[in-house]
């Protein structure tokens, strides 16, 4: 991306670099660079594949980050899934990030992470709430915008720059029933619409096939039809993050009576 007026006016330009997470399912990693700011947006890791063998997690490459850690003046993070969190605690090992911002939910997933890392004192941690704006170095303005997302407080971004306004989506679906009843603010986004946007970014799993994701409501009433019909224990797998579904299965054990267990690191860590 170029602003038109470069080379007469000789003002830098917006250049956003993706590191990751593009045509994959991982490692999600944005860098926004506007003169001396670099502003990086989500930082998540992804698993190995069959093939990688004793490998744990898969990171980005991050040495052009290291190389200009001096000018790192933050960075954004979207929502708490993996693979746009999960990497945070390794990068601050290997370079500086002075402030974190981020939604509540996935600020506190990122500080049980960065405990366990040892890295708590390697930056700040801000949390933000929706329609919040933060200033990110002398040439990024951030608003959050509330989205919808299989998991709970999760933002899209409008980016001020110097050269227009980046509306960054993040992952989101359209879903018009929320089970948490946190509406996406498509008003917002109008807003920036009208006023002019320099790019979308819009990404997120399968956003290439064609077709509407049902609402997470939907699958509510099956979940209800069949714990209502077991006779003996009732074994429910699903990611911990799904912060949705985990909390339609305890409004559902609610309504039946039933007890229920936690199992899992990950599903006692958000949920517990
Ligand atoms: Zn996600």
């Amino acid at each position: 991306m170029t602003n038109s007026n470069a080379h007469s006016t000789k003002k830098p330009n917006l250049r956003v670099i993706p590191l990751g997470g593009l045509h994959e399912i991982g490692k999600n990693t944005c860098v926004f660079e506007y003169g001396d700011d670099l502003m990086l947006v989500d930082a998540g890791l992804a698993f190995p594949s069959d093939g990688m063998h004793g490998v744990n997690v898969v990171l980005p490459d991050t040495s052009y980050l290291r190389e200009n850690q001096k000018r790192i003046r933050g960075m954004i993070v979207t929502h708490g899934h993996e693979d746009h969190i999960g990497g945070i605690p390794h990068h601050l090992k290997h370079f500086n990030i002075p402030i974190i911002y981020g939604p509540r939910l996935a600020m506190s997933m990122l500080r049980g992470k960065m405990e366990e890392a040892g890295v708590t004192d390697c930056t700040t941690i801000q949390t933000v709430g929706a329609r919040d704006i933060v200033q990110v170095g002398q040439h990024f303005k951030v608003e959050f915008i509330r989205n919808t997302h299989s998991i709970a407080d999760s933002f899209s971004l409008a980016i001020t720059t110097p050269v227009g306004v980046v509306v960054f989506t993040g992952d989101f679906k359209f879903d018009h029933t929320p089970v948490d009843g946190e509406t996406f603010d498509i008003q917002r986004m109008a807003h920036y619409g009208e006023q002019g946007v320099l790019c979308l970014f819009s990404d997120s799993t399968n956003a290439e096939l064609p077709g509407f994701t049902p609402p997470e409501r939907a699958v509510f009433p099956n979940l209800d039809r069949h714990i209502g019909a077991a006779e003996g224990r009732v074994i429910l797998t699903t990611f911990a993050s799904s912060t949705h579904r985990v909390a339609m299965i305890l409004e559902l054990a609610m309504k039946h009576g039933r007890k229920v267990g936690l199992l899992g690191r990950s599903m006692l860590n958000v949920i517990a």
